[in-house]
């Protein structure tokens, strides 16, 4: 086999669990795609790896009921190859329990010239995830970097060679932070024009004061988070009642992780779709939530990137289980490769690379609310 059939055959079937077979159609259809399979198929160029320290620096203090905070450790990872560059990142919010540290250390770890190609997308996602448990923001930075640089390979946006129509990416919600009445009516009023659904956090003493404040100045849907905030599972119930009353429409994690036969009770009972976030992590988790929720909230950097989150997509489908996509504070890379996602998806809560005042790329776009995914290969990245 020389080596331009080696390649073809790699993305057919290293690939064949994430990637359609309308890869090599794309590749082999557009003049771009063409080239960068030439250029594959004649050289002996291997992967490079690198990695940087980026600290995001949030536009406004994100408070929560134990925290605040002004930034988000992250890093930022490239895999070149023939003249393409993937980009990725590892966003390490604190509550996600990994470090700078720790992620440097693991991507250090990371030998990737022992693949012919990026096309073995497959196999070296699995060697990644062998390396060491947990680490997920880590993996899932190799993934969307991977990802990214096939696409820019094929010449083809990597949504297209995924199967997915991007005229199908739903609105994202925006979340309404937590803040005095005045702020948070002048808040939702500037967001009522940009977005179609807001989020907004409860399970706290105050919460539905902020959801008062909120209708008071527009009827726009809303969703809400309660982040494990309610333990008793009655006076859940009796809340998610009152939240249906104000337009709400999808709970995400209304108890703690630790209370899944209450969950699930309420679930059972609850008048709004009920989504696990803190709940679930990977795939491995998916099995013993059946029946719990309604729903899950699958995010890249617990689920180790996107291939990983299409076998969730997949398994909570056979199961009868609901899918959002969400995400952390992240830049674009990572909430670009998470839109990509967003068109098979019942609900998308993508604002992590609005929160961010220094973001260096562009990629999706709100517009009209809606989800716009760039028209160019791979993710579509531009730098800023
Ligand atoms: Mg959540």
């Amino acid at each position: 086999m020389d080596r331009r059939e080696f390649i073809r055959k790699s993305a057919l079937f290293g690939a064949a669990a994430v990637i359609m077979p309308e890869w090599l159609a794309s590749c082999s259809s557009s003049e771009s795609g063409k080239k960068a399979i030439e250029k594959s198929a004649h050289s002996s160029g291997k992967m490079k790896l690198s990695f940087f320290p980026y600290e995001l620096k949030l536009r406004h203090t994100f408070t929560v009921a134990t925290y605040s905070r002004t930034t988000t450790p992250d890093v930022q990872v490239r895999i070149e190859y023939e003249g393409c560059v993937g980009h990725g990142e590892a966003s390490l919010p604190p509550y996600l329990g990994y470090t700078e540290e720790g992620t440097m250390n693991f991507l250090r770890k990371v030998d990737l010239s022992q693949f012919a190609s990026p096309f073995l997308i497959e196999d070296i996602l699995d060697y990644v995830d062998s390396l060491e448990e947990g680490q997920t923001p880590a993996k899932a930075a190799i993934d969307i970097a991977l990802h990214d640089l096939i696409g820019q390979l094929c010449g083809r946006p990597l949504y297209e060679l995924l199967g997915y129509d991007a005229a199908k990416c739903p609105s994202t919600s925006f979340t309404i932070g937590i803040d005095t009445p005045d702020v948070v009516r002048a808040k939702t009023l500037e967001c009522a024009g940009q977005f179609n659904v807001l989020k907004v956090k409860v399970g706290y003493d105050g919460d539905e004061e902020m959801i008062r404040t909120i209708r008071e100045v527009t009827d726009l849907p809303l969703v809400v988070d309660a982040n494990q905030g309610w333990t008793d599972r009655r006076k859940a119930l009796d809340k998610i009642q009152w939240l249906k009353s104000q337009g709400v429409q999808m709970v995400e994690q209304p108890m703690p992780k630790t209370q899944l036969d209450d969950t699930a009770w309420l679930t059972q009972h609850s008048p709004l779709p009920v989504y696990a976030d803190e709940s679930v992590q990977r795939l491995r988790d998916l099995p013993k939530l059946k029946g719990a929720f309604h729903g899950i909230n699958i995010k890249l950097m617990k689920s180790t990137g996107i291939r990983e989150a299409v076998r969730m997509m997949n398994y909570a489908r056979a199961e009868g289980m609901r899918v959002m996509i969400g995400c952390m504070t992240e830049t674009s890379a990572a909430v670009t490769a998470a839109a990509t996602l967003s068109p098979l998806v019942d609900f998308a809560d993508l604002d992590g690379n609005l929160l961010i005042a220094n973001d260096i790329f562009e990629g999706v776009l709100v517009r009209e609310g809606k989800l716009t995914l760039p028209d160019r290969p791979g993710l579509g990245l531009v730098e800023l």
